[in-house]
């Protein structure tokens, strides 16, 4: 058994610094990267993360010793090393992003005022995030504030991100298939699209949303400020007022002090610093609006939001051309699967540019005109009616006066956060799109369920649930186009690059009678099964992914899966109902195990 000292890492200009709080005991097991002390000096405090992982043997500091760099925090049993661990888990994708670089706060703020409003818990935002927490915090006994400068909850998932853009591809979907009766028979002619009654529809949809969350939140007594929230110190924010529909500030401020806070303030388009102001540039939110169909349509970015937009406005009746600075569209899913959704979706496309850079562009009265340069120094140009910028969002870590509650925040804008959600500072927490990547609705809210359970949990000396943490294997992902591409944990690209050996279950829906029979065969469900010697032929599910209609509503099952350490024959041996596209998983098992029946039989 390896006995490691963890020591105190480069902090910077700090010497002598004080212990104010040990976050781990004798007997707990740590993680890479997980807080162990919090010091403080008259600057800022901040906590330090272990260098391994392992069982802690024995502290080496009390609360009030001094530390510097390479003092000794605790002996730690290595992991790989401890005789007691249990199996070998599969090694999944990280769950969330690693912890960018330590940034250390400036000297916190300090507020001698009164307050207007007290609470236990406040949240900073009323995303999937803000106001998940908000619920389960409330739901816990304790007092809930949200602030948020909206007039709605729900932030942009609910507002300009997930649902409105599902309710434009559902019907997106609808025309399509629509069109695509024709070859069996059935004609229901050319449609008319009233993008009135469209744009009505979503906003319909939207408000229904929101005000269910408007009314969930009353039965939970969590009230709501609305305005623009910034922190004065550790313990207090200051709320300037907004009304109407937007942000616009009435000037009118209330103070708000709490116990403990949770920062939910979400992310923000990145928008391209040459592109003119006009209203024919526009970001997600823009092209949400659907103030009309262009003829012609460019989508900057060719990530998962620019295409689900993108197959809007195309089955709308808009001509699309992309441009990508990497070698393929979709990054992120393996690229067999998204091959299927190019060959499906190539109609819909003029140009795709990829590796191709967009350096300028000028409004113009004919149009904007852009201007790309591919990777080879290769020149093109092209006229748009509508440009969408979709090359991804920035947190909102530097808007918020996170430094007078002395939270660091990274250059990029992030916030670190440990394994149970909590910032450098032990009482202030951070979760959702502002502490990392991936930026998903149900990242952050199981976030917001940790860090509201470990502020209950330590307020009410519930050790149970103070000792919650965010320890999902995968977080899967969707892009909600025509197919649908879904994946999670390891990706055979993945597993490729990293070495790690993998047995594929590959499942065609060529072979899937309801995918026939729904006359979208063009599907394919992978899985992929941990082959590394150890596992003896009876490796753990590792990852999976799908490309076919509704492979987004059956991912979960694979997430289930991994986070269950399912192996084929349990995944193969479940009974699945026939005929569903659901059935393909549990073929897919078969098919990595060798039982599959519903396939030619395997080349011997
Ligand atoms: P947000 O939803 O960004 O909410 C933050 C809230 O904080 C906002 O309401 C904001 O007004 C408020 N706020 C910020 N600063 C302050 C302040 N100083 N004072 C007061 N209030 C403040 N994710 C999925 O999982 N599935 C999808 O299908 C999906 N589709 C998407 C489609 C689009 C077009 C977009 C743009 C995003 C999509 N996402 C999707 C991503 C998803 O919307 C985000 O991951 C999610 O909303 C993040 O939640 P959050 O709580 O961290 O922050």
């Amino acid at each position: 058994m390896a006995l490691i000292e963890v020591q105190v890492p480069d902090i910077g200009d700090f010497e002598d610094v004080g212990v104010i709080e040990l976050l781990v005991q004798p007997g707990d097991t740590v993680k890479v990267e997980q807080s162990l002390i919090t010091v403080e000096s008259d600057k800022a405090s901040m906590e330090i993360p272990s260098s391994a992982a392992g069982v802690v043997k024995a502290l080496q500091v009390k609360l009030g010793d001094k530390v510097k760099q390479g003092s000794v925090i605790l002996t730690l049993e290595a992991a790989g090393a401890v005789a007691s661990a249990p199996a070998a888990a599969p090694p999944p994708a990280p769950a969330a992003a690693a912890p960018a670089p330590v940034v250390v706060a400036g000297p916190a703020g300090s507020y001698g005022g009164a307050a207007d409003v007290e609470c236990d818990v406040l949240v900073l935002g009323a995303g999937p995030g803000g106001y998940s927490a908000a619920f389960r915090a409330a739901d816990l006994g304790l007092k809930v504030v949200i602030v948020e400068r909206y007039a709605t909850l729900g932030g942009v998932c609910l507002n300009v991100g997930c649902i409105p853009s599902k309710a434009l591809l559902h019907v997106a979907a609808v025309m399509d298939e629509v069109r695509h009766m024709v070859d069996l028979g059935v004609d229901f002619g050319a449609p008319s699209v009233n993008i009135d009654k469209l744009r009505s529809h979503k906003d319909k949809v939207i408000g229904k949303l929101t005000g269910g969350l408007a009314a969930m939140g009353k039965m939970r007594k969590v009230s709501t400020v609305r305005g623009v929230g910034t922190f004065l110190d550790p313990h207090h924010v200051e709320v300037e007022e907004t009304t109407g529909a937007g942000t616009e500030r009435s000037g009118a401020k209330k103070v708000l002090r709490f116990k403990h806070a949770i920062i939910a303030a979400g992310s923000q388009s990145v928008k391209l610093p040459f592109f003119p102001q006009d209203e024919r540039i526009v970001d997600s939110t823009g092209a949400l609006a659907l103030k009309a169909v262009p003829k012609k349509m460019l989508i900057v970015g060719g990530g998962i939001i620019g295409l689900e937009m993108g197959t809007v406005y195309s089955t709308l009746g808009a001509r699309l051309d992309v441009v990508e600075m990497m070698d393929g569209l979709m990054q992120g899913a393996d690229r067999d699967l998204v091959k299927v959704w190019e060959k499906m979706n190539a109609g819909r496309f003029d140009k795709i540019m990829l590796k191709t850079k967009t350096v300028g562009a000028e409004a113009t009265p004919e149009g904007i005109k852009v201007q790309f340069e591919g990777l080879d120094g290769s020149k093109s140009e092209g006229l748009y009616d509508l440009v969408l910028q979709a090359v991804g969002r920035t947190p909102n870590g530097k808007k918020i006066g996170a430094e007078k509650a002395g939270v660091a925040v990274t250059d990029r804008g992030f916030i670190n956060v440990d394994l149970q959600m909590r910032s450098n500072v032990p009482h202030i927490f951070a979760i959702g799109d502002i502490v990392g990547q991936p930026m998903l609705a149900h990242k952050a809210v199981h976030e917001a369920h940790v860090a509201a359970e470990v502020i209950a949990g330590t307020l009410k000396g519930d050790k149970e649930l103070a000792s919650a943490a965010f320890n999902a294997r995968v977080i899967p992902s969707v892009a909600y186009t025509d197919p649908e591409v879904a994946w999670v944990g390891l990706t055979e690209d993945q597993a490729k690059a990293q070495g790690i050996k993998v047995k594929k279950g590959l499942f065609p829906w060529t072979a899937s009678g309801r995918a026939i029979a729904n006359g979208r065969d063009e599907g394919v469900t992978k899985l992929l099964f941990d082959d590394s010697p150890e596992a003896h032929g009876h490796g753990r599910i590792l990852g999976g992914g799908m490309v076919g209609t509704h492979a987004g509503d059956m991912i979960g099952e694979v997430a289930l899966a991994i986070e269950m350490g399912a192996d084929a024959i349990d995944i193969g041996k479940t009974i699945h109902p026939h005929p569903t596209l659901g059935e393909s998983i549990g073929m897919a098992a078969e098919v990595a195990h060798g039982s599959c029946t519903d396939l030619p039989p395997a080349r011997r």
